[in-house]
């Protein structure tokens, strides 16, 4: 049996203080880091307490130091360093969460001499691989940014960028927002480009503050004469359709000062500033081929290899469709209750419906080899289906296959619309994995409901409320919009002074025709030319002093 006579810890042992324990929680509750740092001093200083306190202890000390409000405690990064000593003398393990705490408080914006408080946070992180084996994070190289945009040094915070990467983290909003604002100040046309294009891959839309920040550099004279006269039009179409449709990555194109407006898209999908098309956009093409070869890689692998690979061929000699339609899904839809059946007369109104939108064009229906026996046993069944083979609108699949494999396939591979409510969340799609299969289905999925007997089609949205570079160098940038009422998003409008743009006649991205506008899609026309209707809210070009 252990005894259990209490006993004074001995010094140097690993037990924690529990009165400095309490004391720490109260100031953490009150920020109340003077305090805080009166009883670590007592501590380490009193002859019958542990010379060394618990490693939480320090992570404790050391976050309060760098969130408490500074004014009442200036002299926090001197503490703040006299802590991390300490927990290095007495052999506490520091964690990343020290190594961030301690940059913080070094890099905060009230440090005597900005730029070498800076400095020394880039060495702390920079190091802590090397120096105590730990890793890095966002949270590590945030303050260390932000601390080399209030120094104004460029360089050094490229180099905190190329750090970053180094090790394998991906700057956010923030961090992207604080490279965009530093090197738009240090008038650096070519690197403010890689960070729009940056923050374009990494947000849909962006904060009020991040706004602020592109209204800066497009107001100010570095970015008007950044750009070129002239440029090859037919290169830069060919490079946006290949992008997925939202920008071309050519470098600024223009010459002469920007206009910078607030506005909102108008009701025919046009930008109400510059009445430029807003682009639907579409993950690129080669994200496109690759995303369709593993789908095909998977289906090889588990259904009938010589099925699939004759569907492959087939559909090589047969690609031209608009729409792949999931069979199943629709004449299964809402058919729960006792008579309720496989409904080929639903599949049909759909088909009927797309024909409509798309000129009298057959879509492709996949449909398993199963049903067909059973459903051509009625005859109004039998002559649809027969309609259906007879304009090459039905792609029977083979017994022991899983359709799914083939009507997804054929939508990517096609890249165009796939008709079904399947929100393609089971195990089929999670093996895909992919960071780009969302946009993908966001782009290119279509669902249904009935109305009456006729089907009523939920078309993808017209345009994406992401950032977009345009084929004459425009930019539009949404900002975040919290109710989610697109209508009511606000858009920085961006192109250069006196540029207009006449809108195409019928937008395409990446090859797939975009949705009619909600007031014209009863004409079955793909897109038509629209009045100018739409209003600029500010219409006037930010003024900056
Ligand atoms: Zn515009």
């Amino acid at each position: 049996m252990a005894t259990t006579t209490r006993r004074r810890p001995r010094r140097g042992s690993k037990g924690s203080n529990p009165d400095l324990s309490r004391t720490l929680t109260d100031c953490t509750r009150r920020g109340d880091a003077a305090a805080a740092i009166a009883a670590f001093d007592d501590a380490v200083s009193d002859p019958d307490a542990p010379a060394r306190l618990a490693a939480h202890q320090y992570n404790q000390l050391l976050h309060l130091l760098a969130t408490a409000d500074r004014s009442s405690f200036p002299s926090a990064a001197a503490a703040a360093r006299r802590v991390f000593a300490h927990m290095l003398q007495a052999g506490a393990p520091p964690s990343e969460a020290t190594i961030t705490s301690l940059a913080r408080v070094t890099a905060a914006p009230d440090a005597d001499n900005p730029a070498s408080a800076a400095d020394e946070a880039f060495e702390l992180v920079a190091t802590m691989r090397e120096k105590h084996g730990l890793a890095p994070r966002l949270r590590s190289y945030s303050p260390v940014l932000a601390a080399f945009r209030r120094a104004g040094d460029a360089s050094k915070a490229y180099a905190v960028e190329a750090h970053m990467a180094a090790s394998g983290v991906s700057p956010e909003e923030p961090e992207l927002a604080a490279l965009l604002d530093i090197s738009s100040t240090a008038g650096d046309a070519d690197k403010v480009y890689e960070y729009m294009h940056k923050l374009r891959q990494t947000v849909d839309c962006v904060t009020e503050e991040t706004a602020q920040v592109v209204e800066g550099w497009f107001s100010s004279d570095n970015a008007g004469v950044a750009g070129k006269a002239e440029w090859d039009a037919a290169q830069v179409k060919d490079a946006i359709v290949l992008n997925g449709g939202g920008c071309h990555r050519l470098g600024w194109l223009g010459t002469g000062p920007w206009t910078v407006q607030r506005v909102r898209a108008g009701a025919d999908c046009q930008c109400a500033g510059c009445k430029c098309q807003l682009a639907c956009v579409d993950i690129d093409m080669e994200e496109t081929q690759r995303f369709a070869d593993a789908v095909a890689a998977l289906a090889l692998e588990r259904e009938t290899k010589a099925n699939f690979s004759q569907f492959q061929e087939w559909l090589e000699e047969n690609k031209e469709y608009e729409a792949i339609v999931d069979g199943a899904n629709i004449a299964l839809y809402q058919q729960n209750f006792a008579e309720g059946g496989f409904s080929l007369t639903q599949l049909d109104a759909v088909i009927t419906e797309l024909r409509g939108r798309y000129h009298g064009k057959w879509p492709l229906v996949i449909l398993h080899n199963k049903r067909i026996a059973k459903l051509m046993e009625n005859s109004s069944n039998r002559h649809l289906i027969e309609t259906w083979r007879a304009n090459g609108a039905l792609y029977t699949t083979p017994s022991g296959s899983n359709d799914d494999w083939y009507w997804l396939y054929a939508a990517i591979k096609l890249n165009c619309l796939l008709v079904t409510n399947d929100e393609m969340r089971d195990h089929i799609f999670e093996l895909l994995g992919s960071s780009f299969f969302p946009k993908w289905k966001h782009r290119h999925r279509v669902k249904y409901t009935f109305n009456k007997g006729k089907a009523v089609l939920v078309m993808p949205p017209p345009y994406s409320s992401e950032i977009q570079e345009s084929e004459v160098g425009s930019w539009h940038v949404p900002l975040e919009e919290k109710s989610g009422d697109e209508r009511v998003r606000i858009w920085l409008c961006i192109g250069r002074t006196g540029t207009c743009k006449e809108p195409d006649e019928v937008p395409t991205t990446n090859g797939v025709v975009q949705e009619v506008p909600p007031n014209e899609e009863s004409n079955g026309v793909q897109q038509s030319l629209q009045e100018d209707k739409a209003e600029s809210i500010t219409g006037k070009r930010k003024d900056r002093d």
